[in-house]
């Protein structure tokens, strides 16, 4: 999927507001007739049917019918252009620039930000890679009106932020967290390769410890990243890691918080094995609360990112297999051990036609998924 720069130059206002009606409209409607859109936009007459035409050309919408009218939803270039309009108005995107890289569920671009610094997009692309398990389960996602590409992908947007942010706060080393929109995370630009790409280090023993303290402190302030491995790793010049890659996390309080917490010190015992030929006797094990000094995962529920939304991505994430780590997605990266940039190289438009219909958004009960409820326990 690219990003238009030039769609978003060139909308008029009128087309913004037709596109944004659709936004709103699609909340309440699978697919949104024409006079919710000529209602919810203010235009009035054969106005909106141009408009609509227009984006629909553009492929920002799509025209689709039901049993019993036609209408229109968004697709995922129009809530692009919707999250960079908001982005670029509030200054945090100045200019759209390349896409540097194709996640599981993620592109990834560099653009220009505040004073023109070079800063990470992050678009969250939920439904990509498992939208075939999640047409085979119509049902359960029938249950809620929101779209659910686009509701899940907003959810997966937010976690990463709150969680980017509040890490970032405590001195671990993540991105500068800057903006965040609908399904778009803003960050800053680590200068630094993942460790996938890396055929040698120093001291491997050393960046092992360093791993494995990181992992340890985490689970110390209440979290496992649940997806610590070679590619969510990137080594700095220094040889200091910096971690992304926050949508999977879990709180130590979690059901499966040893299963975790296990398969992340796993990743690295495995790749420093494999990669370096380096193995050590020495790696931690899971202990419940007994050594936890912070509560980070209530303070990011606290911070707007609720246990609700959390059961719910998290559902989502069980349910078509999106927990499973990038190491284990075998399928989708090159899985042989040679070191290749290809994988973080766009590769053509695969995602174009992505844009399940499909529901998500079930009411799930926050549960006890952050455990205790004290907000203030730091
Ligand atoms: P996904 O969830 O799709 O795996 P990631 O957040 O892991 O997405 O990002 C995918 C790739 O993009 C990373 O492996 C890395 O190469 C690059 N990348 C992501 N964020 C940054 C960043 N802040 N600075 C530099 N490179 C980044
Ligand atoms: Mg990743």
């Amino acid at each position: 999927m690219r990003l238009d720069a030039k769609a978003l130059r060139y909308m008029s206002s009128d087309d913004f507001r037709v596109l944004t009606a659709i936004e709103v409209g699609s909340r309440n409607h699978d697919i949104v007739p024409t006079p919710i859109i000529a209602q919810l936009s203010h235009i009035r007459g054969g106005g909106v049917n141009r408009h609509i035409s227009d984006l629909v050309k553009r492929k920002l919408i799509a025209s689709e019918t039901n049993s019993k009218y036609i209408g229109y939803k968004l697709i995922y270039a129009g809530y692009d252009y919707l999250a960079l309009r908001t982005l670029s108005k509030r200054g945090t995107v100045t200019s759209v620039g390349n896409q540097i890289g194709v996640g599981k569920e993620s592109d990834i671009f560099v653009v220009a930000g505040e004073d023109e610094e070079q800063v990470v997009l992050k678009v969250h692309r939920l439904g990509r890679q498992s939208f075939r398990n999640v047409k085979n389960k119509r049902d359960y996602f029938r249950q809620d009106q929101s779209p659910s590409w686009m509701y899940m992908s907003r959810l997966s947007a937010m976690k990463e932020f709150a969680f980017m942010k509040v890490l970032h706060e405590h001195g671990f080393p993540v991105p500068r967290p800057v903006d965040q929109n609908r399904h778009v995370v803003v960050m800053g630009l680590v200068d630094a390769f993942p460790l996938r790409q890396i055929t040698e280090v120093g001291e491997p023993g050393k960046l092992y410890s360093t791993l494995m303290d990181l992992i340890v402190r985490l689970a110390k302030h209440g979290l496992i990243h649940g997806d610590f491995n070679e590619f969510n790793i990137l080594l700095q010049e220094n040889g200091e890691p910096v971690l992304i890659d926050f949508p999977q996390m879990v709180s130590t309080s979690h059901p499966n918080a040893e299963y975790y917490f296990n398969r992340d010190v796993d990743c690295i015992r495995t790749f420093f094995k494999r990669r370096f030929g380096y193995e050590s006797v020495l790696y931690p094990k899971f202990r419940l609360d007994e050594e936890k000094e912070f509560s980070l995962d209530v303070q990011v529920a606290a911070s707007g990112f609720t246990k609700k939304d959390q059961a719910q991505l998290e559902k989502y994430q069980e349910e078509v297999g999106a927990n499973q780590n990038e190491a284990e997605a075998s399928d989708y990266y090159n899985n042989d051990e040679e070191v290749s940039d290809e994988e973080f190289v766009y590769s053509g438009d695969e995602a174009s036609d992505a844009e399940p219909s499909a529901k998500g958004k079930e009411a799930v009960d926050g549960g006890d998924m952050a455990g205790d409820d004290e907000s203030d326990s730091e």
